[in-house]
């Protein structure tokens, strides 16, 4: 080998060293850093111009592309032959009725399951219900997709809790968990508790600012307030006067959901209790009767001070 073929190889060599360098733009696109398909989603989200800590309304972060549903979670694969609620009023496992919603298993109305596997074609269905997990710290990035009308709603429900909790929303930066507020079709629909990943919260134009609060507590950890596993020592439900097809709305949780209330008692004026006359047969009848005697009250639109309480339990 000549000393002329050396130096030819090594000009070759710093030439093509050149042309394949890292470019910067490259690794701020790294679709690895980001749990979106797309890395054109990371540039051109836009930065918050408010520090989350910071009181009042922030503004909105809106996702400027169609973000995938992000997981198909494996517990509503098992179809199963439908069960009167009335028999799952004392779950012993985790087994839950659900419904089919837009594509999707919900079991209380609103708490979403997952994806069930292609092929499964029943409206209604037996799964397995997984122990709800937690924010760390109680930090819960989120985004707001553009097409969801009146995100000032959202950013309303957010407030509040950034207010009065202390959970703190904060706008999304490429975290690996984030709720995604979408626009769902005539409901208003939660994951129960952190899935791992972005999960949406489904928004219909109905969802207002107390239906997303309530919505939130779901994606927090929290049931509803009439389906808690101890709720047949505060109130009685009055089974004949629901509608059948809502019935499954009124069953009880299983236990292990109730970790997340840490002793937190019954509270019937919970944001996460159902109003009397919710999924009534008539609008006459009440669908339950709280046992203290005392009235059952609507629907309130913020959280209850136990409702707070309960939320800096489990997020001190
Ligand atoms: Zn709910």
């Amino acid at each position: 080998m000549n000393a002329r073929f050396i130096i030819i190889c090594f000009v070759l060599a710093l030439g093509l060293g050149y042309l394949f360098r890292t470019k910067p733009e490259a690794i701020q696109g790294n679709p690895e850093s980001t749990p979106f398909e797309s890395p054109v989603a990371v540039q051109t989200l836009p930065k918050p111009t408010v520090a989350p800590q910071v009181s009042g309304v922030v503004p909105p972060v809106i996702h400027p592309l169609n973000a995938p549903l992000p997981i198909e979670r494996p517990q509503a694969t098992l179809p199963g032959k439908r069960v009167n609620p009335r028999y799952l009023n004392k779950p012993k496992d985790m087994s839950v009725e659900f419904e089919m919603i837009n594509g999707l298993a919900v079991a209380y109305g609103d708490t979403i399951l997952g994806k069930p596997v292609a092929g499964f074609s029943e409206s209604r269905g037996i799964s397995d219900l997984s122990p709800a997990k937690y924010w760390d710290h109680g930090v819960v990035p989120y985004l707001i997709k553009n097409d969801v009308v009146d995100p000032d709603r959202v950013l309303r429900a957010i407030d509040y809790f950034n207010q009065h909790t202390h959970v703190r929303f904060v706008p999304y930066e490429n975290q690996p968990d984030a709720i995604l507020f979408q626009v769902g079709e005539e409901n208003c629909l939660s994951f129960l508790g952190k899935t791992g990943g972005v999960q949406p919260v489904f928004l219909s134009d109905k969802c207002r600012t107390p239906e997303i609060t309530h919505e939130l507590m779901h994606a927090l950890g929290f049931v509803h307030e009439q389906s808690r596993a101890d709720r047949d020592q505060y109130v009685e439900i009055l089974w004949q006067n629901i509608e059948e097809k809502y019935q499954p709305q009124f069953a009880m949780v299983p236990e292990p959901l109730m970790n997340a209330y840490y002793d937190s008692p019954f509270d019937s004026g919970s944001i996460m209790m159902y109003g009397p006359h919710v999924f009534s047969i008539n609008p006459e009848v009440n669908t339950m009767r709280l046992k203290s005697g005392q009235p059952l009250k609507s629907i309130p639109d913020t959280l209850s001070p136990s409702d707070v309480d309960r939320v800096n339990r489990l997020y001190p």
